[in-house]
């Protein structure tokens, strides 16, 4: 059976850094709605100039065209064993649509780690995130410094400065999280899927502690 695991929890909290250690360890996909966006910008489909907008202003993408991007995602074979699903559902509608299309597949959202920080370190680390060109693959300019500066460790392209990590930007996305992401919270906690996990700690104990989320 495949095994799906939502990674829940505010902007800048380190879903996506933990998701890649994750992806590693369990050789589960890692599916990153923000990643899928960015590509598609990046090349000018038609969905990145959908959304662009969107991400510039710090607002959700709609749930119809969040949900269909993922779809896509989810069907393609290196998902067959399941995901690791960072930045995505986002909104009930999206959660609700998730049940189903695991339901195709014969799968279910297996856990939620929800990770949480106070937002004062959400934004420290949000607008000091510097983010590499090519894949996406995450470093802070204090705490997690690649070792040459500008220059992803792993594929040796360009880190760049993402425009929405700006400090007003974030900002906005908290916001945005607390109004329409936080009642996801209850909505897998009502179905007995909810661990919670401190993201406030070194990048290491995070993974400790949801590896042993992962476990239960
Ligand atoms: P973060 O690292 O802050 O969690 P992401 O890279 O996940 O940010 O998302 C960046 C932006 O992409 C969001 O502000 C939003 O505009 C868009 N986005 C990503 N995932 C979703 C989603 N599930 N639903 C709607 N919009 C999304
Ligand atoms: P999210 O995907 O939730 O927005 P990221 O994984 O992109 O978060 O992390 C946001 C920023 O914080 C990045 O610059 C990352 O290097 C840094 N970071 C992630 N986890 C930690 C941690 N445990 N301690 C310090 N910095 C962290």
């Amino acid at each position: 059976m495949a095994t799906f695991i939502v990674l829940l929890g505010p902007p800048g909290v380190g879903k996506g850094t933990q998701a890649e250690i994750l992806a590693d360890t369990t050789k589960l996909a890692h599916v990153s709605s923000g990643d899928l966006f960015r590509e598609n910008i990046k090349n000018q489909t038609e969905l990145g100039k959908l959304a662009k907008s969107y991400l510039d202003k710090g607002d959700l993408v709609p749930d119809d065209l969040t949900i269909s991007m993922i779809r896509d995602r989810l069907n393609r074979p290196d998902c067959e064993a399941g995901a690791i699903l960072d930045g995505f559902p986002r909104t009930p509608a999206q959660a609700d649509a998730l049940e189903m299309m695991l339901a195709e597949f014969k799968g279910q959202v297996d856990v939620v780690p929800y990770i949480t920080a106070a937002e004062s370190i959400l934004v420290v680390r949000a607008s000091g995130r510097w983010t590499c060109r090519a894949q996406g693959h995450i470093y802070h300019q204090k705490f997690n410094q690649p070792k040459q500066a500008g220059i992803c460790d792993i594929d040796g392209s360009e880190l760049y400065q993402r425009e929405d990590d700006k400090v007003e930007t974030v900002t906005k996305r908290i916001r945005v999280y607390l109004e329409q992401t936080m009642p996801l919270v209850e909505y897998y906690r009502q179905r007995d899927k909810l661990v919670e996990v401190n993201g406030a700690q070194a990048v290491e104990q995070v993974t400790k502690d949801l590896l042993s989320a992962l476990k239960k």
